[in-house]
């Protein structure tokens, strides 16, 4: 048995090896509070099970789903992302549900980076950032986010040959692991850069429900330009306590979401019904 060389190229996941070493100091004793993989410990709205398991007696909901997903969920997505962010979004074409954050930005790495191309990647930042784009058999090429700059990459900094090979460059505001919130001009810059560049710009907006003291985080999508030149990857888990429930969509420029779709297709059958 000979597993593929892509998977040498990878280091262990990082938060399974945290999941190891938190494992280690419990068994000898310790009392460890987890700084690993970010999860609710709240349930999900009772509004939401309950659905769900009303959902699960209808037959009409076992059989293999749309794979472009329910139009009713496309619409509400829509519906929320109006009266939300002010976003007028067509649920048609530039809207299809995801199995979580986690696989959509992953397979917008197959379906945007070839053997020469470059995905840029905050460091510090989300794991799959950087794996994802090994597993295409790219590269990801690290933008440090530094306090000094809000955490914000510097998008002036990259130039040449990098910029040249960029084909994806992915931002994530409210920020993990740095808390940052976006800071004043970023996305301004990043719509720049992708159209300077031919770069798809991807947001990962886990968080943007997530925000305390009164701050309302934006969407990447109401800044002039995004929707031409970049996709929003939302997701339910964080913002409503459904990280078990995998759940997010991919919203914003048609033909990114045509391409991810395209690709999808092929690898999964979509959100149960
Ligand atoms: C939790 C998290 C995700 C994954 O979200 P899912 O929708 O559960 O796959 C993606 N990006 C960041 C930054 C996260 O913290």
């Amino acid at each position: 048995m000979q597993p593929s060389s892509r998977l040498d190229q990878l280091p262990p996941y990082l938060f399974a090896e945290l999941e190891r070493k938190i494992g280690e100091k419990k068994a000898a004793g310790v009392d460890v509070i987890s700084l690993g993989i970010g999860d609710p410990d709240t349930p999900t709205p009772e509004l939401v099970v309950s659905a769900l398991a009303e959902a699960a007696r209808d037959p009409g909901t076992h059989r293999y789903p749309s794979n472009r997903g329910r139009p009713e969920l496309r619409e509400a997505l829509a519906r929320f992302y109006g009266r939300r962010f002010g976003v007028e979004l067509d649920a048609d074409t530039e809207i299809v549900p995801a199995l979580g954050a986690k696989e959509c930005i992953f397979n917008l790495n197959l379906a945007f980076l070839d053997p020469d191309s470059i995905a840029l990647a905050a460091d510090p930042g989300y794991p799959v950032y950087t794996g994802g784009p090994l597993l295409a058999g790219a590269e990801a090429v690290l933008m440090p986010l530094l306090p000094e700059r809000g955490f914000a990459p510097d998008l002036d900094a990259i130039g040449g040959e990098v910029a040249e090979r960029a084909r994806l460059l992915y931002l994530n505001y409210p920020n993990n692991p740095t808390g940052a919130i976006v800071p004043e001009g970023l996305f301004e810059r990043a719509v720049e850069f992708g159209r300077e560049h031919g770069v798809l710009i991807v947001h990962d907006a886990s968080y943007t429900e997530t925000t305390f003291e009164g701050y309302v985080a934006p969407s990447f999508l109401e800044t002039p330009g995004a929707r031409e030149v970049g996709v929003e990857v939302f997701s339910l888990s964080k913002g409503w306590n459904m990280t078990g429930w995998r759940s997010a969509a991919i919203m914003g420029n048609a033909d990114a979401v045509a391409a991810y779709w395209k690709l999808k297709t092929n690898i999964d059958s979509g959100m149960f019904e």
